[in-house]
């Protein structure tokens, strides 16, 4: 039997270890070369983070729908923002804009100190939550709010990474951002570019990386 609290980790059929193996080739033919991000995919059961009805394509390097119009991230971008994000060196304190599923929050707390992760719509994070509790990933702090905003309580961070895109970087993360921190975001809206900013103490330096489409970021909260 399985049910909610006792979900398949290691999974069956079309989630089994050989689907998952040829995920990871795939990272690493798309050009991912970080060891430690591609270990961490390797050990992340995604079927867990997906409705059952989809879950026999958790492997596969695709999005997927969640619900409330979400969508979780294809792995090879959860891995190139991961890999950026960890580029500079170790970090201790990141903030995650927008929990959705959880997957991405998953992969970031095997990596670095702690996760601070922030999700508008209040069903999603309850979800992923659950799914991290599973994980036995106690390094993830969770808060229902506007991620737009940061959270400023728990800032400065040296590492920040959102997973919707803005139409403009919000000042807002910027300042939460410490001196040397690196911010990896999505930005733009029907044409999208994903970003590396890292905050120097003369500035901000901004280097582009590639296309992507992630959903829009999204003022104020669902309950
Ligand atoms: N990394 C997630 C991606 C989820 S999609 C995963 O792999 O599952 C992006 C998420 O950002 C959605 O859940 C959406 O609700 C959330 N989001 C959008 N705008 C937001 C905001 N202003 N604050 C917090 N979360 C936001």
């Amino acid at each position: 039997m399985v049910g909610a609290g006792s979900m398949n980790l290691s999974g069956i059929g079309m989630t089994s270890q050989r689907t998952r193996d040829r995920l990871i080739q795939r990272l690493y033919d798309q050009g991912i070369t970080d060891h430690r991000v591609v270990d961490q995919i390797r050990s992340i059961p995604r079927h867990i983070f997906i409705d059952e009805a989809l879950s026999h394509r958790a492997y596969e390097d695709t999005a997927l729908p969640i619900g409330h119009g979400q969508t979780i991230s294809q792995p090879f971008i959860v891995a190139r923002m991961t890999e950026v994000l960890l580029a500079s060196g170790p970090l201790e304190r990141v903030l995650e804009v927008g929990t959705g599923s959880g997957y991405q929050t998953a992969v970031l707390a095997g990596l670095v100190g702690k996760v601070f992760t922030v999700e508008r719509i209040l069903p999603l994070q309850q979800k992923a939550r659950q799914k991290l509790r599973l994980l036995k990933a106690f390094n993830v702090r969770f808060r229902h709010s506007d991620g737009g905003m940061g959270w400023s309580e728990e800032g400065p961070f040296d590492g920040i990474i959102v997973t919707a895109a803005p139409e403009n970087i919000p000042e807002e993360l910027i300042d939460q951002l410490a001196i040397g921190g690196r911010m990896v975001i999505p930005v733009g809206g029907r044409e999208q570019g994903l970003y590396i900013l890292t905050r120097t103490e003369a500035g901000v330096e901004k280097q582009f990386l590639e296309a992507v489409r992630f959903v829009p970021l999204l003022s104020g909260v669902i309950r």
